[in-house]
């Protein structure tokens, strides 16, 4: 990175970030309800703001500057990225790779592959046949870079979305921005002619009001042909990934300690229990990605349930720990909790597993995907289903009901917990996350509603980008 784009990204945060002389002087003190004092900064103005800056809200953010809007691009954690970030959910599953997307993976292949050396043959889209995952550092370089060359974006990270500005309009409630909360007692509302909920929690539309979805649903719900009888409020349970390294030559994985492996190579593919030790010494790269130990936690809109849970797994994992340490490996943890489900906001469509199971491809598509329906640790679910054809995410998929003003991008968008449990892999939550953004400069250019957007026209931008590419030739990927 050079030292123009990193001081952007400082810059973005200090432009917008720390307190300037003029901001100081006109700090408003606000009583908080509990009694405390708050600071109230003025407040800022774009066209589109983006809230969460993980696999969607990326993309969702340079396609809007790349349509000309002035985005601003607001991140709780102090640096952008995400599930790779901080819970260390560094492999990709799931079709299509393709626009920023593919972008980011060519450029983590070119300079950050595990191997060593650029993995020869990296598929136009992504795909060589094997397995691959980068390093939680490298995806932050990457794109805190990709994000730096972009003129249009403001990248506020450190800002905590803590309400939705809202006012009444009839029979829509319209979303004008966000609220954040900066440092420990300020507050700053950035307005906006469209704003993106690309939290993966929703927080943004339940905050405006809207309903969503938490849990299974019964599949009497939404008509769906497989699911459980009653509805239950479980979400997919939560990993705690980790990323283990041979520390001695001779050292070798703890098979016989660790009776189940998910894990992967550096760069080759899935081990278990049966490969040799001794090849895989010669072959591999000495360094594993593990999905570690899985919990259910009982209420994931809950952060205190969400640390009970990460305190629960703590201390499920140690013996594993111990057990890699004494065989010769050091090993990572990810920071956070990777929790795999929150809410899903409730749109002007549902998308459910028959959707999906007969491979739709909806006349308001506005994203292709496929991958299999997967709802980790929920395997009572009366369907698992692998082979997924290609289907189309809906444009009114992401248009939260009784609002204006407000789109949706990645996991929360609407569908059902089973349709979820497909769509919400990184390739597809960034490929809704571009098309969003691309929809949101439109509608801020033209200043129109959400639901006048013309669609013909947003299918052939996102088109004329190859997002669509992958499954015009079906062999393509
Ligand atoms: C354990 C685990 C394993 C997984 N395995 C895979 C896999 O192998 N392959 C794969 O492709 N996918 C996998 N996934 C799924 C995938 O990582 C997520 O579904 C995907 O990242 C969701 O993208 P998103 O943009 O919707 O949300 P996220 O990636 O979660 O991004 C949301 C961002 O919003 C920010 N944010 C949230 N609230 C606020 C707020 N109030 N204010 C400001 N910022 C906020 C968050 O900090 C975060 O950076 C896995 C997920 C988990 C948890």
């Amino acid at each position: 990175m050079d030292r123009r784009s990193f001081l952007k990204i400082i810059g973005a945060g200090t432009v917008a970030g720390a307190l300037n002389p003029l901001q100081l002087a006109s700090c408003t003190n606000t009583k908080g309800s509990g009694g405390t004092r708050f600071r109230q900064l003025d407040p800022l103005d774009f066209d589109v703001a983006v809230v969460g800056a993980g696999a969607a809200g990326i993309p969702a953010a340079i396609a809007a500057a790349r349509g000309g809007a002035r985005v601003v691009l607001i991140e709780e954690d102090t640096v952008p990225g995400g599930a790779p970030v901080d819970m260390y959910v560094t492999f990709v599953c799931g079709d299509p790779r393709v626009g920023i997307f593919n972008d980011m993976m060519q450029e983590l292949n070119r300079r950050y592959p595990l191997k060593g050396t650029p993995i020869s043959g990296f598929g136009k889209y992504g795909w060589t046949g094997n397995y691959h995952f980068w390093l939680p550092s490298a995806f932050q370089t990457v794109v805190c870079e990709m994000l730096a060359r972009e003129e249009n974006i403001t990248l506020m990270c450190g800002a905590t979305v803590i309400d939705t500005l809202t006012h009444d309009a009839g029979n829509r409630t319209k979303v004008e921005g966000v609220r954040i909360l900066r440092g420990y007692n300020t507050l700053q509302d950035i307005r906006a002619k469209i704003t993106v909920d690309a939290t993966g929690t929703g927080l943004v539309a339940a905050q405006a009001g809207c309903e969503f979805m938490y849990g299974r649903e019964a599949r009497s719900d939404y008509n769906e042909s497989v699911g459980i009888e009653k509805g239950d409020s479980q979400p997919q349970h939560c990993t705690l990934m980790y990323i283990t390294q041979r520390l001695r030559r001779d050292a070798r994985l703890p098979f016989d300690k660790i009776p189940r492996w998910d894990a992967l190579e550096a760069d080759f593919r899935w081990i278990d229990a049966k490969d040799d030790p001794q090849a895989m010494e010669r072959r591999d790269a000495g360094i594993f990605l593990r999905w570690g130990q899985s919990v259910v936690c009982p209420d994931t809109l809950d952060s205190i349930a969400i640390a009970e849970a990460h305190g629960e797994i703590l201390r499920k994992i140690q013996p594993e720990l111990d057990a890699l340490h004494d065989a010769g490996f050091g090993v990572h943890l990810a920071p956070k909790l990777g929790v795999r489900e929150c809410r899903r906001i409730k749109g002007e469509t549902v998308i459910t597993y028959d959707h999906i199971a007969q491979g739709t491809m909806p006349d308001d598509k506005i994203a292709d995907a496929r991958y299999s329906i997967d709802s980790w640790g929920l395997k009572d679910l009366p369907v698992h289903l692998k082979q997924v054809p290609p289907y189309g995410i809906p444009y009114r998929a992401v248009v939260p009901l009784a609002t204006e003003g407000l789109l949706l991008a990645g996991r929360i968008i609407s569908g059902t917990h089973i349709a979820a449990s497909s769509y919400r892999v990184q390739p597809i939550c960034a490929a809704i996350g571009e098309a969003v953004g691309t929809a949101a400069a439109m509608l801020a250019e033209k200043k129109i509603p959400v639901r006048e957007i013309d669609l013909r026209k947003l299918q052939a931008a996102l088109d004329a980008k190859g997002l669509f590419d992958v499954y015009k030739n079906s062999d393509n990927h």
